[in-house]
């Protein structure tokens, strides 16, 4: 059988795709990349629906990302929308803390409690939530209620907070990052066998042009050097750890 695995996290429902989304996403089939789209505000949640909810081998979640929380109205028609529509989603995200992004200590808070409403939305719902934090990953981990099963995208906090983190049943995904960052090869020495795999297009591209879900191979490439196991060993863990968590 042909080798299947999954990018657990991407954005093809950006503009940066509007000018070839469906060969994008046909060169992942292809190549057997399964997917998992995650929206970030009312807006993409609605175009990841309309666009990917009949199509076989993509997933959706969606979220409100801590980025941008201008307009708090808007955040509020969010959580209706996500409710409304649990039905298509696999998880709630990415929601977060980013305080890499943001220093004013008043927007900070902002974020806490908009995070802590998708938070509580999620529990209610009972869904996994995909998270998004940076320079917050201790926070964002310590805010979680008891019962609650995250993924951290894209974990750029210290190796062992990410086993802290995955000890406490909770998942770690390992980005393209980690075909060019040191810092990410040490997370992944750290952890177990218990990790996901992410592009996040169109960002962290491991090549020159924007990243799309089939680079998800070179990261598994790479992830089985470091582990030394075969790279087949790593799709399949991985899809079956995905599976496991989404419930897909
Ligand atoms: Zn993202």
């Amino acid at each position: 059988m042909k080798r299947r695995v999954i990018d657990v996290h991407c954005h093809l429902d950006f503009d940066s795709f509007n000018r070839d989304r469906e060969e994008v996403i046909r060169r992942a089939l292809d190549r057997g990349v399964l997917m998992i789209n995650s929206g970030i505000d009312l807006q993409s949640n609605r175009r990841c629906l309309s666009l990917f909810r009949d199509l076989e081998g993509i997933w959706i979640t969606l979220g409100q990302s801590p980025n941008d929380l201008r307009d708090l109205r808007a955040v509020e028609k969010n959580l209706e929308f996500i409710e409304k529509h649990v039905e298509e989603l696999v998880a709630i995200g990415e929601i977060g803390l980013d305080f890499y992004r943001e220093r004013n200590e008043r927007k900070r808070e902002i974020q806490r409690d908009v995070f802590w409403k998708f938070l509580k939305l999620a529990e209610k719902l009972d869904k996994p939530i995909v998270i998004h934090a940076r320079n917050a990953e201790r926070e964002a981990f310590e805010m979680l209620p008891e019962g609650i099963r995250a993924m951290f995208h894209c974990y750029s906090g210290s190796p062992e907070l990410a086993k802290e983190i995955a000890d406490k049943g909770h998942l770690i995904s390992i980005s393209t990052l980690v075909c060019f960052s040191k810092k990410h090869e040490e997370i992944v020495r750290e952890l177990g066998r218990g990790f996901v795999v992410e592009t996040d297009s169109p960002f962290l591209s491991p090549r020159r042009r924007r990243n799309e879900p089939i680079y998800v191979l070179d990261a598994i490439e790479k992830i089985a050097k470091l582990k030394k196991i075969k790279e087949d060993e790593v799709s399949k863990i991985t899809l079956k750890t995905a599976v496991r968590f989404f419930d897909l």
